[in-house]
């Protein structure tokens, strides 16, 4: 922890490996493109050690027990781990006993393979059903980095938000979840992965360090104390033109003074400190306005 920590990058990985394709498909060639993320770990921690840079790896259980090893050495070499469902179902599809139920079977693996207890959560698909804010919190879950409210500064989620056609928008009370925000922008499955049905984009890597590097540059001259959050599949970038193109772009980000490379739990921990809840609460923001306040 430096004291001229200008800005912090939250590099993260969701080793989905073969889950992600096994939620919605048994071709055994479909799930191959998964495998491959097996292939890419071990690259991706021989990159981030020589960087020294810790990065944060979301992990499903059903992963976590097919590549044990590897979710071993994920933790041995200090990376943060975080939950990310069971077979990456999307919680939006399940009732709330049927959530319940997969969020401790990834949990359950994540203990039994590497001894982890996660304290952040970034959702398998991307969705959110009505009841997952609940079942984090009932869990003591710390932070999610799921939602996109803000860029490069978190936020406290809020429970019991009222979405309505027809009425205005009803903001709820923040609550003790963090949130650690993210882009699609920022993402690299859809950037550089084919997947028919939502995904037809094969961008060079020079297209994708573009938008990074100019996110980054923004973001260190505009955003002091922030943290740029990107998220990669091992199964994405581990290919080796992305690769390179993501080791030259954390040289460039090493370059300019005061950056430091972290993991999600780190920097929204110290957030957390700075940014007490009762607080945050008191002083009111665009992500929780003043109740009254018109
Ligand atoms: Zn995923």
């Amino acid at each position: 922890m430096t004291d001229d920590r200008r800005l912090s990058v939250c590099l993260s990985f969701d080793f989905d490996a073969t889950s992600v394709w096994i939620s919605s498909t048994d071709n055994l060639a479909m799930i191959s493109r998964g495998e491959f993320g097996a292939v890419a770990v071990p690259r991706l921690l021989d990159l981030l050690r020589r960087r020294e840079a810790l990065a944060t790896f979301f992990i499903p259980g059903h992963t976590a027990l097919a590549y044990p090893d590897l979710v071993r050495a994920i933790d041995a070499s200090g990376h943060e781990i975080g939950h990310h469902g069971w077979v990456h179902e999307n919680p939006a599809e399940l009732d709330r006993r049927a959530e319940t139920e997969v969020f401790r079977r990834g949990l359950g693996a994540l203990a039994e393979v590497a001894g982890v207890t996660p304290t952040g959560f970034r959702s398998p698909a991307g969705d959110y059903s009505e009841n997952t804010i609940e079942i984090l919190l009932e869990h003591g879950f710390r932070y999610d980095s799921t939602f996109s409210g803000s860029d490069f500064h978190p936020y406290y989620v809020r429970r019991g938000d009222k979405v309505s056609k027809t009425e205005a928008y009803e903001f709820g009370e923040p609550c003790e979840l963090v949130e650690m925000p993210i882009s699609w922008m920022l993402d690299d499955f859809p950037l550089f992965e084919f997947e028919v049905g939502w995904s037809y984009s094969q961008h060079p890597p020079s297209h994708v360090r573009e938008i990074w590097q100019k996110e980054f540059d923004w973001a260190y001259e505009n955003e002091a104390g922030g943290a740029v959050t990107i998220i990669m599949h091992p199964q994405v970038i581990g290919r080796g033109s992305r690769l390179t193109m993501l080791d030259e772009l954390i040289q460039y980000m090493a370059s300019h003074q005061g950056v430091v490379f972290e993991s999600l739990g780190a920097y929204q921990e110290r957030w957390r400190a700075a940014n007490p809840l009762a607080e945050y609460r008191r002083r009111g923001s665009i992500h929780a306005p003043l109740r009254g306040s018109g």
